[in-house]
């Protein structure tokens, strides 16, 4: 990595130090032994770093979890766009006229994948 370093910033450099170390016996290392039957593992330290894959993988799982725990049984579509966009994307292709070789428009097809779009588009002041 030091032949790299010119070219990286400074905290770059250090997480790439962390992410190296990390659970090496660079960052030492402790004893972890159960409470019911006394057994013991040694473990090397972790890095703690944020951008570290080994030690976010943990919390990241944690996190998934519990925003699963929150999920309704449905399908989900997750769309981010600025109501100038939308704007600008149906004045542009003209969606409500647009026709698919099928004889649906574009609006239909999006409106049998996401029932609120209709309700979303139909609020934009014209
Ligand atoms: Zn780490």
């Amino acid at each position: 990595m030091d032949r790299f370093e010119q070219y990286l910033s400074w905290p770059q450099v250090k997480a790439l130090n962390a992410i190296e170390r990390c659970r090496t016996v660079a960052l030492g290392g402790h004893r972890d032994q159960c409470d019911r039957c006394g057994h013991q593992t040694i473990s090397y330290n972790s890095c703690r770093n944020r951008h570290c894959p080994k030690c976010q993988t943990n919390a990241r799982d944690k996190w998934l979890a519990a925003r699963q725990q929150e999920l309704l049984p449905v399908d989900y579509y997750h769309l981010v766009f600025s109501d100038e966009h939308l704007r600008a994307i149906l004045e542009f292709f003209d969606l409500r006229r647009l026709t698919t070789q099928v004889g649906t428009t574009l609006l239909e097809i999006l409106e049998k994948q996401l029932p609120y779009v209709d309700e979303f588009i139909n609020s934009i002041p014209h």
